[in-house]
């Protein structure tokens, strides 16, 4: 049987209209002929009444627990999916992460899949059912149910899609598929018809909301095709796939803003082997994830190491720095709470320069001072102040013309 994957944002369920509409789609591709596996989040904005909810209650929630009310959310959509299909005339059946065997590690709120137990699902496909899974959640070894992390439903669907051998994986959204900058920030943004998983990674790493950074590994990883559409009309989106040569030819395929950064420096650390190492295992430990690193050598006897980390890790990551200032002979600790990250993401920028000339030329004309700049094969990210990153943003869109589509801006 041929099996898609469809999976439906919080906007794209956030009513009984919504999951009806949903839910139609569902039908159309029962009808194609298709055995389908529905991957749904928590209604409209749910998990954030949930954040908050917690929050009132005690302002830093023990991570199981949160993990633990947070997958309520989806929970509640998936059994009403099943009704409102069986209200339809179809057969549906509801699971949570943890009857199809959802495995994570035991990192609440930032939990990453192990395995998956595609068997369950296989089953009821082969009775004639829907199958319509809770994204977002899964349970560690002790049966503890483990989140992971905000936007994770497109990792649950591109890696169901992967493990139960899905033609395609389709995230449902209130988008017209990926643009090349946020919308709602850039209003001019084109709709992207192609993008490779490199690109895509990248820009869902930097701050593009619109997939969780891990789904695209998944996809990458597993060759899942991934489709990017509308839930509200039926154009059509955008496909994450391999690259192929024609897309070098842009330079620059989007741009994003990642806000809620904090920038930790460890300023005159001893310049001897081993420092990094030290300092990197103890915020390993604290379960800190780091974004972008930074050394450099300021003299023969010392060195600035800087490392940039969501603003929510930033306790952990200052306890542990402290921790590790003695053993590393570090002068001081400076810290920033208020940084923003912009970047341009393009793989044209293997094969064709001048994007960080222009790039800093937008900056400087917008006068926006850059804090520090990081860069990958095919990224150049700048931190800046975050009370100019939208203007900012702004200002690298204008600058590359993403508000034209790829085939206007494409370079032989
Ligand atoms: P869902 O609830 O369906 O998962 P999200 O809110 O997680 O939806 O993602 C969709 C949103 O992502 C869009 O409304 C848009 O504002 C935002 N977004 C950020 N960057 C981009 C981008 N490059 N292309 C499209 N949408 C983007
Ligand atoms: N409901 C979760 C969130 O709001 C997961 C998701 O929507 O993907 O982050
Ligand atoms: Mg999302």
């Amino acid at each position: 049987m041929k099996i898609i994957v469809q999976k439906f944002g919080g906007t794209s369920v956030a009513d009984a209209p919504k999951i009806r509409n949903a839910a139609r789609r569902v039908i159309k591709a029962v009808e194609n002929g298709y055995g389908v596996v529905v991957v749904a989040s928590a209604r409209g904005k749910q998990t954030d009444q949930l954040v908050a909810d917690a929050l009132e209650l005690n302002p830093n929630p023990p991570k199981r627990e949160m993990d633990q009310l947070l997958s309520t959310g989806e929970q509640q959509t998936v059994s009403l999916f099943a009704m409102a299909l069986e209200a339809m005339g179809y057969d549906a059946i509801s699971f949570t992460g943890g009857q199809i065997r959802m495995m994570t590690d035991s990192s609440h709120t930032k939990a990453r899949i192990q395995s998956i137990g595609a068997e369950r699902i296989h089953k009821q496909l082969d009775k004639g059912k829907i199958v319509i899974v809770a994204g977002f959640q899964g349970i560690d070894k002790d049966e503890n149910i483990t989140t992971l992390g905000r936007g994770g439903s497109d990792t649950t669907a591109v890696a169901l899609a992967a493990a139960i051998g899905a033609e395609e994986c389709e995230i449902y959204t209130d988008v017209d598929g990926i643009h090349t900058s946020d919308p709602r920030i850039f209003k001019e943004a084109a709709k992207i018809d192609e993008i490779s998983y490199d690109e895509m990674l990248e820009l869902a790493h930097f701050g593009a909301g619109v997939m969780h950074p891990r789904a695209v590994e998944f996809g990458k990883k597993y060759d899942v095709k991934i489709h990017v559409r509308s839930s509200i009309n039926e154009s059509n989106g955008t496909i994450i796939t391999h690259e192929v040569p024609q897309m070098e030819g842009v330079t620059v395929s989007g741009a994003t803003v990642q806000k809620d950064m904090a920038k930790i420096s460890l300023v005159g650390i001893d310049n001897t082997p081993g420092n990094a190492a030290k300092v990197f295992a103890h915020l390993s430990k604290a379960k800190v994830v780091v974004n972008d690193i930074i050394q450099t050598e300021i003299s023969p006897e010392k060195a600035n190491l800087s490392f940039m980390i969501n603003l929510s890790d930033l306790d952990a990551a200052k306890e542990a720095a402290e921790q590790i200032k003695d053993e590393v002979n570090c002068d001081s600790i400076f810290v920033r709470d208020d940084i923003a990250e912009v970047s341009v993401v393009g793989i044209g920028m293997r094969t064709h320069y001048g994007v960080a000339e222009k790039m800093f030329g937008a900056l400087a004309e917008a006068k926006v001072n850059i804090d520090s700049i990081t860069t990958s094969e095919i990224r150049i990210s700048c931190a800046v102040d975050e009370d100019q990153a939208e203007m900012a943003l702004k200002v690298v869109c204008t600058a590359f013309e993403l508000g034209k589509p790829a085939e206007h801006r494409r370079k032989s």
